[in-house]
């Protein structure tokens, strides 16, 4: 694998913005978005620049603010990691969407006005400069830190509203050199399941819009229900620091790990009725086509309905959110393959 140091000059400093960081050091900075009514608005970020030339990782996590676990993981990472023990760079953003932290809101930017669009930041990228706040985050992201990366390692998990059970999410795109990069992410991320899918209709996914300008990258789905579990956030920063060492960014034999089982898509099972949602199935399940995983219960502690898995594959999704109306998702199947 060739991998090559971003270098902007001969002193091999690295520069994000107008913030540079030379050999060996750490810094802590923000980069500018948007000016808002009353203060602008940042995204912090943290550069560590190595003793040795080695491959940029750009490292981010926090596109939806209330996955915890990932900026957890993101913050523990800054403060672990010595530049003097780095091949190469690290650039860490712990937390993308600084309006969804601040405002605790599921999947999206709460102060974005454009809506007739989605405000998703992860549908939106590479972003915009001239357009509303959610797409010129998603425009400082890709264009000054992530498409200066050789690699990208973005952090979620289920969100506030679920329970998901960890794995990666690689995305390939036909190309054998790229997609063996990519499949290494995953196998040395040290998870047991990775959601594989070609990047056709994906469109504004970070770790998508990355693969199409020859980065390869890997999602990392860890923790959820917008909760610190402290074991989540030591596997999630356990399979970063594997990464780094499998990419010779840190010293040291990586663990080797067999390739994940391989989930090809996923099912989504929608509430039909609304009503109370109980779960009979324990996530992270192998379930069967036709299992009875759950019932919705209406408010006369009558069952409204029954919740039917309509093909075989892992339990990967549940709803957390108990209280459901119809059309909502309470649960999702993997399918492997
Ligand atoms: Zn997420």
């Amino acid at each position: 694998m060739s991998i090559e140091l971003f270098i902007c000059d001969k002193l091999k400093i690295l520069k994000i913005g107008s913030v540079k960081a030379h050999s060996g050091s750490k810094v802590s900075e923000a980069l500018f978005v948007a000016d808002r009514p009353a203060h602008p608005l940042y995204m912090p970020f943290t550069i560590i620049n190595g003793v040795n030339e080695g491959p940029l990782v750009a490292i981010t996590a926090g596109i939806h603010g209330t996955e915890y676990v990932g900026i957890a993981a993101a913050l523990d990472l800054i403060q672990k990691l010595n530049p003097k023990d780095v091949s190469g760079g690290l650039v860490i953003v712990p937390v993308v969407n600084i309006p969804g932290y601040e405002w605790r809101s599921k999947c999206t930017c709460p102060v974005e006005d454009d809506y007739s669009g989605t405000r998703n930041i992860n549908r939106l990228f590479p972003g915009k400069s001239d357009a509303t706040i959610a797409h010129q985050i998603a425009h400082v992201l890709y264009n000054q830190i992530v498409s200066k990366a050789n690699f990208l390692i973005d952090l979620h998990g289920g969100d506030i509203y679920e329970y998901i059970v960890p794995c990666s999410m690689a995305y390939t795109k036909g190309d054998k050199e790229f997609d063996f990069k990519v499949a290494e992410l995953a196998r040395y991320s040290g998870l047991e399941y990775c959601i594989r899918r070609g990047i056709e209709n994906l469109d504004g996914r970070l770790t998508v819009e990355a693969a199409k300008i020859g980065v390869p990258a890997i999602t990392i789905e860890c923790g959820d229900h917008g909760v610190i579990d402290e074991q989540k956030v030591n596997l999630a920063l356990d399979a970063v620091m594997n990464i780094l060492r499998y990419l010779n960014v840190l010293a040291g034999k990586p663990k080797e790990y067999p390739y994940p089982k391989m989930i090809k898509g996923m099912v989504v099972v929608r509430a039909k009725k609304g009503g109370l949602l109980r779960s009979h199935v324990r996530l992270g399940s192998n379930v069967s086509a036709g299992e009875k995983l759950g019932e919705i219960q209406g408010l006369d502690g009558g069952v409204k309905e029954a919740i039917i898995s309509p093909v075989d594959g892992l339990l990967i999704q549940w709803s957390s959110n108990p209280s459901v109306t119809s059309g909502e998702s309470v649960v999702e199947i993997a399918e492997f393959g």
